[in-house]
């Protein structure tokens, strides 16, 4: 494929992602700019980074430390990207990950946060924070689990160089049952949407419920998600 045929099928597949969107929101009687969406780029190339933000993308993705950090690091000069580490994060990375995301959106034990806290302070810069909740319970994946969340909320909110802005949750892939229906899956967004909906009652930074992914978006935006990830559906196969 040519560079430009390249930056043409990111632009057009933002394009599509973002009217299916809008259509899926309006359907569910929800204002079409309440839906965040999150460019997931990792594993990707720069260039397909450049592509999105010519097309208009500014929030992005990022699973991997060091990735994230070289990629910030290259394209610093486009200041108004919004950067999201939304993968594992271990405790000898903090630093380099605070350096270069905006947002971790997958925090979930307090020591790790205490150390963001210190490097934000370090850095003289706000990191925002989306707890992880482990919604499905699957045991090789990181998270809370939805009783721990207030706990964790009311230490984050003690903190001050990070700043308390909602929960994110990557749920096990359920089949659809022989109705095409998922009713497990919806049951574990609603479920998310209650806790977030108690957090924002009593946090005011709260405004964000990072639920659906590529297979699963529509559910997660009828369900009330504010922000959706979407990888392949932008960039295409990752290898
Ligand atoms: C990779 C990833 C995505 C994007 O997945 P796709 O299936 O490529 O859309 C979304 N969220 C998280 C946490 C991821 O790790």
């Amino acid at each position: 494929m040519s560079e430009n045929k390249d930056i043409n099928t990111i632009a057009n597949q933002l394009l599509n992602a973002q009217d299916n969107i809008n259509n899926v929101a309006t359907k569910f009687n929800r204002n079409t700019n309440s839906v965040v969406l999150m460019a997931v780029s990792k594993t990707k190339p720069i260039a397909d980074i450049e592509a999105a933000y010519a097309a208009g993308q500014r929030v992005f993705g990022e699973n991997y430390a060091l990735e994230l950090f070289d990629k910030q690091q290259t394209l610093s000069h486009l200041k108004d990207i919004q950067w999201h580490y939304i993968g594992p994060i271990q405790s000898n990375k903090t630093k380099i990950i605070s350096q270069s995301a905006d947002w971790i959106d997958s925090v979930d034990r307090l020591k790790i946060i205490k150390r963001i806290d210190q490097h934000a302070k370090a850095l003289n810069k706000t990191i925002n924070l989306l707890i992880q909740v482990n919604i499905s319970n699957s045991p090789q994946k990181s998270g809370v689990s939805l009783d721990q969340v207030n706990e964790l909320a009311e230490s984050i909110n003690e903190l001050k160089h990070v700043s308390l802005r909602g929960l994110m949750a990557i749920p096990d892939n359920y089949e659809p049952n022989a109705d095409g229906q998922r009713p497990q899956l919806k049951a574990e967004f609603n479920l998310m949407f209650t806790c977030y909906s108690h957090l924002q009652q009593q946090y005011p930074s709260v405004d964000t419920l990072s639920l659906g992914m590529s297979g699963d978006l529509n559910i997660a935006i009828e369900c009330g998600s504010t922000m959706v990830r979407l990888g392949t559906a932008i960039f295409g196969k990752r290898k």
